[in-house]
């Protein structure tokens, strides 16, 4: 079969030939693979920023926002079938019996840092034809959403934040008045940084919980981000005609900050901002550059008297796949459009260099894999 790998030791990105997965366990699954999605972290590892192979390799296929069809089952496997659609998960436990939550299945708050992940660390990842792991890594997909399914993955970023959030703020009354009609987050208001795939799916879940949702980022208007986000119902403003005061003025009091570009000076400029009884989520993850000036005496004024929390948020548990799975099938449903909208292209195996090497453009680009 063929794959898309990297070759870290000479720095090689191509096409692979690779021999087919086979079933090794009575709970593995093989799926065929339908497609991929290229994100930023697949474009840091064709930069040889990070990427290791499965140990004894040379090579790492890349790849971890993907869909596949299921095309034979082990005989113990009850969660799928074949002619499943499936979306699977990307990390895998540590096997230190200490690590509490690697043993809890919630390898996503491993302690240890000895998990791996497919297509980032130490396993192979999903641009390949087939692949193959056991049941309880796969989450079943609705047929209908064959077409926007590649994007469940790129979602659970949004979905673990939020259900953070949502816990973390059981320590006060941040709830909003129950209002027919309206979902739980009706009274608050959050700011989105950043209009990557990232942050146009965080700004459409957060507009589905009915957060007053605000996007800032750079490119002036008119831009099809902005006009996704106008059909999501999110508002966008643009660093080139608002500075960050100005949309502070405009919001009023923060409830919410979504970081989604990886630009900390940004960030933390933005934290100045948050309101009282804030959240900040943290989710992008900057490149180490120049250190930058931050009022940190104005920023611990703040957390103290404003009773903020700030937060970062990586990777994602069975549950929250789930979650991501069920939420992008309402925003299938009631906004058609807006969702595919996010998926600007998709490209034979062959043009793979481009989309991993070249000038990255549009918005969600995929690989077809078979
Ligand atoms: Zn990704
Ligand atoms: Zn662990």
């Amino acid at each position: 079969m063929k794959a898309i790998a990297v070759t870290p030791t000479d720095k090689q990105i191509g096409v692979i030939n690779l021999a087919e997965p086979k079933l090794a366990t009575p709970t593995d699954v093989k799926l065929r693979m339908i497609e991929a999605g290229v994100c930023g972290t697949d474009r840091e590892i064709c930069a040889f920023e990070y990427g290791t192979p499965p140990a004894g390799m040379e090579q790492l296929v890349i790849g971890h926002e993907s869909l596949g069809e299921v095309v034979e089952v082990g005989a113990k496997v009850t969660r799928v079938k074949v002619g499943d659609l499936v979306v699977p998960m990307v990390r895998r436990p540590c096997p230190h019996d200490h690590c509490t939550a690697c043993r809890s299945s919630r390898q996503d708050f491993c302690f240890t840092g000895d998990f791996t992940e497919r297509g980032i660390k130490e396993q192979h990842g999903f641009m390949a034809q087939f692949i193959v792991d056991d049941e309880k890594y796969m989450n079943p997909v609705p047929a209908d959403m064959r077409d926007v399914a590649v994007l469940v993955e790129p979602l659970t970023i949004a979905e673990k934040g939020l259900a953070q959030v949502w816990n973390i703020q059981q320590r006060l009354p941040w709830g909003c008045p129950i209002v027919p009609g309206k979902a739980k987050a009706h009274c608050h208001k959050a700011v989105v940084l950043g209009a990557g795939p990232v942050g146009l799916l965080g700004a459409m879940t957060l507009v589905n919980a009915d957060f007053d949702t605000y996007v800032y980022a750079r490119e002036p208007v008119p831009n099809p981000k902005a006009s996704v986000l106008e059909l999501i119902g999110a508002k966008y403003f643009s660093a080139e005609t608002h500075p960050l005061e100005a949309l502070a003025a405009e919001v009023g009091n923060i409830d919410l900050i979504y970081e989604a570009t990886g630009a900390s000076r940004l960030a933390f400029d933005m934290i100045q901002h948050l309101g009282t009884n804030g959240v900040f989520i943290f989710t992008g993850v900057p490149g180490r550059k120049a250190p930058v000036q931050v009022d940190t005496d104005l920023m611990m004024r703040n957390l103290v008297l404003k009773n903020q929390v700030v937060f970062g948020t990586v990777n994602a548990a069975r549950e929250t796949f789930e979650a991501s799975i069920r939420d992008l099938h309402i925003f299938k449903n009631a906004l058609p459009k807006a969702v595919q909208s996010l998926i600007t292209g998709r490209f034979p195996m062959a043009a793979h260099r481009d989309l991993l090497i070249g000038k990255s453009s549009g918005i969600k680009n995929v690989i077809q894999l078979n």
